[in-house]
């Protein structure tokens, strides 16, 4: 073990510094401010250097966290990003976004007792200063190959098996319907959690390094897959899952009710300097309002932010389980409450009021049941608890479904689950269709970036285990016929 590790006794757990909520709620700045090296390296130095490490287990994609934690505590920066990068194309990304409380940092074993080593900050810190430092590279091939994959969606999934491919020297041709790279970490994840310039910087590596980016290209509508499967040697569908769910309740068609991706597409383009008429004319625009949105995943969080950033009169987030039970990350609940935002426990929506557009709703409290096949507590309402809540802008963020592919890709023969994800042979990533692969939401339903990551990585070396057998199939059958 390194000198110097296993600080957790005697020094307390340190996040970088937090801005203050009055600031934030002011500007689209990330929360947390760059570690400083001095404490970086003794944040670090907390962990005791697990024999079998439980943050690594639980981390999707297996980084090697001892060892750079390790090398963070000695100064030695440049070795930690390179095994850092060794597992992850976006761990400044990862370090930024990941829910740390459920994965590395929730499993730390110093967690109980002492608060966890502070992965996901040392993480992030070890990757901005190699980008500061010049050690990120776009991707080198050693040496060109012939054949190339078709990618469609320009998503963390669909960008890390780009990048993968192209290291091994496939020539990587990206689709995507949108007219920036990115996917959800450009249109969907606002700034305050993730600024748009480290995606961008991701991007221009990736083109830098030979990747094809073609976008304003939706397949399905401007060409087909099966023309993409003639094209290249191997096709990935990585198109995420974008089908917004919905609730049906009186008065639900009323006006200023939008989608939580409507919404923060809307806002994340105003960031980006486009013009989005629906924003200016003030009506995806939270300004002076009243808003509610309903739902308790990472969306409806980073909806009810987005709304305090854009001045609203209140902000308040409808819920029909409590804090303990909700999807979405602690952390970001925290941080929306010292941002002023009211959390609505344990409330469910009834109806919607109002003439023409949304006047306010009319909620019923909710109690907390026995615990269904999933273990979950069914909410069961309360009755004669109803009570009503003013609201001029009303947010459903309720969740997403993937798109039925098969039929808007005119594949019918292509197997979904039940669950309208692409139904995949895990250990090829690959679906019934030959040579097809899929990754990321589209295969696991809404998920993370991490684990899109990850596929990415998986499904990378699968095609090339893929390509190369059908090189050799066809080198065989040249020699046998010669
Ligand atoms: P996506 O990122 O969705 O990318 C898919 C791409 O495919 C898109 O660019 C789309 O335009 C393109 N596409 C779709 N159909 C076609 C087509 N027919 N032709 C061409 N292109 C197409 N995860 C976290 O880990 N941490 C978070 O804090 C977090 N916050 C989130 C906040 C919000 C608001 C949302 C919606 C999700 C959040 N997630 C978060 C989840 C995370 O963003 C996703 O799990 C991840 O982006 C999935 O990656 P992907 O590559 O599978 O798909
Ligand atoms: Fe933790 Fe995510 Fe980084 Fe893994 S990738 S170490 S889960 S922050
Ligand atoms: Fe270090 Fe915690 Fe991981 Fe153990 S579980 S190796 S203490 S970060």
């Amino acid at each position: 073990m390194g000198a110097g590790m296993l600080k957790f006794v005697t020094l307390e757990q340190e996040h970088p510094d937090k801005r203050a909520p009055a600031l934030r709620r002011r500007d689209w700045g990330e929360v947390y401010e760059d570690f400083q090296p001095e404490a970086a390296a003794d944040q670090a130095a907390r962990c005791s250097q697990c024999g079998v490490p439980f943050c690594q287990i639980h981390c999707p994609v297996s980084n090697n966290i001892p060892d750079w934690l390790m090398l963070t505590a000695e100064g030695r920066l440049e070795e930690a990003y390179e095994i850092s990068s060794a597992t992850n194309n976006m761990p400044e990304i990862c370090g930024r976004i990941c829910p740390q409380d459920r994965l590395c940092e929730g499993n730390c074993v110093i967690e109980k007792g002492f608060e966890s080593v502070t992965i996901g900050a040392v993480e992030r810190y070890i990757t901005d200063t190699a980008f500061r430092n010049g050690w990120v590279k776009p991707p080198k091939p050693r040496a060109e190959r012939p054949q190339s994959v078709g990618i469609v969606g320009a998503g963390p999934g669909g960008l890390t098996v780009a990048e993968e491919l192209r290291r091994m020297g496939y020539q990587a041709h990206v689709y995507d319907r949108y007219d920036r790279v990115g996917g959800l970490l450009i249109y969907g994840i606002p700034n305050f959690k993730l600024e748009k310039t480290i995606v961008q910087r991701r991007a221009d590596l990736l083109i830098e390094g030979g990747v094809h980016m073609h976008l304003n290209v939706e397949v399905g509508r401007d060409c087909s897959l099966a023309e993409l499967r003639a094209q290249h040697e191997a096709v990935v569908i990585a198109t995420g899952a974008y089908k917004a769910r919905d609730v049906s309740l009186p008065g639900i068609g009323l006006g200023n009710i939008f989608q939580a991706m409507d919404y923060l597409t809307a806002s994340n383009r105003k960031g980006l300097g486009d013009a989005v008429p629906a924003f200016d004319d003030g009506t995806l625009d939270a300004s002076g309002k009243n808003v509610v949105v309903v739902g308790g995943g990472d969306t409806a969080m980073d909806c009810v932010r987005t709304a305090v950033r854009q001045g609203a009169r209140s902000v308040r987030c409808l819920y029909r389980r409590d804090r303990v039970n909700m999807p979405g990350s602690m952390q970001e609940v925290r941080h929306a409450e010292e941002e002023g935002v009211e959390f609505v426990w344990l409330s469910a929506p009834e109806a919607v009021l109002g003439d023409a557009t949304v006047e306010g709703v009319r909620a019923v409290r909710i109690h907390l049941g026995v615990a269904d096949a999933s273990g979950r507590q069914t909410p069961q309402p309360i009755p004669g608890s109803s009570y009503s809540i003013d609201a001029d802008l009303l947010i459903k963020a309720l969740g997403f479904d993937p798109e039925d592919l098969p039929t808007f890709f005119g594949e019918p023969t292509l197997k979904t689950t039940r669950w309208g994800t692409l139904l995949i042979d895990w250990r090829t990533m690959m679906t019934n269709l030959d040579g097809v692969f899929a990754i990321g939401d589209i295969v696991r339903g809404a998920s993370l970036v991490v684990w899109a990551i990850k596929d990415g990585r998986d499904a990378a070396r699968s095609i090339h285990r893929y390509i190369q057998a059908n090189a050799d199939e066809r080198d065989g059958v040249r020699e046998a016929a010669a």
